[in-house]
């Protein structure tokens, strides 16, 4: 704790003597004192010391429309105003959440015509694999429970999110994966493709798909979950051959397809949706984060019409959240996606922030630390490495970690992910403030450099 400011002092000490972070080691946090955000306007934070810091992961991938727009903050107090709170059980709804349904429905792919609200991402994985389960056994196959997902695959920190996530550090505490859920690898060729092309590798990790359902029997597996492109594990993009294989695996086996859209929803690739994108066709897919950009909490499920016709022939769905739907978290949502839709947004990144931020982003390729560059729509990866032919890393010193520190103490902020540097901007980010990031992303990587070379 070494700021000169007693105001950062005091909610350090605050923080040591109350809080309890996420995703965090609580006692070196106490060493160290968490940095302060205060305010944050467009692609900007600023911290209690007063740094203004460009925020390259738009907050946890969530800040879609950037911060500090009135228009939500307005809609939120409207709506307190009118009807604060009101559940969805026993046969009630309230205006906003309908309207919300419905929005949604609009702007997603084509049969996606059904929304179950919750309060988050995990509360809506949780809520697929009630839904599964139910659904093969309105269908008189109850044995049909199994789930298979990928390892290193994000899905949320509840029991179920975390069991359906292949992150190993999670699965250690607490004796997860729970039982009927099953992970096979995961498309990732620059970290696991060995000695094979891009696209073989593609094709052996879409087949583990089919050896797995072989394995389990299909007798017994419900559904296979996975996010169009891999946000957490380190913004894994499958090689072009991964997803038309893994279409053909589906077609070929009576199991349910979810899409786990938390991140790759409401515009994160130039399309509404990522499974648009790579044109996937799921039976549900899982939303938060970018549905309320982050304003205010709130995630659901997508659900097919051909999923739904069955559900409606199942009595009562036991299952539910005293905040699903919460009328303001929907208010806010309505007007999130009436910005996406009337500014434009999701075009403007397709047609014109996309190209240009993975064009020079690419540009960080001739860096000595740098073994690919990788990305689609406003996400985007770099790989650090020691060699860049044998794209061998440099083990044990933490790269990532002192990148994502120079870049923090840079007015950057870059996720790391072991020695993978991480990007999901704003999607109302500018060129010019692309060029700000990448600019102090190659000042970062020189400065990693020399800390590693001196
Ligand atoms: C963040 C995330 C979740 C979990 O969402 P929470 O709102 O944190 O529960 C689930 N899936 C993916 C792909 C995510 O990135």
């Amino acid at each position: 704790m070494t700021s000169n400011n007693p105001q950062t002092r005091e909610w350090q000490a605050l923080s040591n003597d109350h809080h309890l972070a996420p995703f965090s080691d609580f006692k070196q946090l106490k060493e160290k004192g968490p940095r302060i955000i205060t305010s944050a306007k467009g692609v900007y934070l600023w911290d209690s010391e007063g740094n203004k810091i460009l925020d390259g992961m738009a907050g946890l991938w969530c800040v879609a429309i950037g911060y500090g727009r009135d228009e939500l903050a307005d809609a939120a107090s409207k709506q307190m105003r009118e009807l604060p709170y009101y559940n969805l059980f026993f046969q009630t709804a309230h205006p906003p959440v309908l309207e919300l349904a419905k929005v949604i429905a609009d702007v997603a792919p084509e049969g996606m015509n059904h929304v179950f609200f919750t309060g988050s991402g995990s509360e809506g994985n949780d809520t697929m694999l009630r839904m599964v389960r139910h659904y093969w056994a309105i269908k008189g196959q109850p044995k049909k429970k199994v789930i298979i997902s990928r390892k290193n695959g994000y899905h949320g920190s509840t029991v179920a999110g975390a069991s359906l996530g292949g992150m190993t550090y999670m699965h250690e505490q607490g004796d997860l994966p729970i039982p009927g859920i099953v992970h096979i690898a995961q498309p990732y060729w620059f970290g696991e493709g060995g000695d094979m092309t891009s696209n073989e590798f593609g094709i052996w990790a879409a087949n583990q798909l089919e050896e797995k359902i072989l394995e389990v029997g299909v007798d017994n597996v419900g559904a296979f979950i996975a996010e169009p492109i891999q946000g957490a594990g380190g913004v894994i993009i499958p090689p072009d051959s991964y997803w038309p294989r893994i279409k053909e695996i589906l077609a070929k086996y009576d199991i349910l397809f979810v899409a786990d859209e938390v991140i790759c929803g409401f515009g994160r690739t130039g399309e509404w949706f990522g499974t648009d994108f790579y044109d996937l066709k799921p039976h549900m897919m899982t939303i938060a984060k970018g549905l309320t950009s982050g304003y205010i909490p709130m995630g659901g499920l997508i659900v097919h019409d051909d999923v739904v016709e069955v559900l409606n022939e199942g009595g009562d769905f036991n299952h539910g959240f005293t905040y699903s739907g919460h009328p303001v978290a929907a208010a806010v949502a309505l007007e999130n996606i009436r910005i996406l839709r009337d500014e434009k947004i999701v075009e403007r990144v397709r047609t014109e922030t996309a190209p240009y931020l993975q064009k020079r982003l690419r540009e960080l390729s001739d860096h000595p630390l740098v073994g690919e560059v990788r990305g689609v729509g406003l996400l985007g990866a770099i790989e650090l490495v020691q060699d860049k032919a044998t794209r061998k890393r440099y083990e044990g010193k933490g790269v990532g970690m002192i990148c994502r520190t120079f870049c923090f103490e840079n007015g950057l902020i870059m996720r790391a992910v072991g020695d993978t540097m991480i990007i999901a901007p704003p999607l109302v980010i500018t060129p010019a403030e692309i060029d700000e990031l990448v600019t102090k992303a190659r000042k970062c990587l020189d400065l990693t450099l020399s800390a590693l070379q001196g």
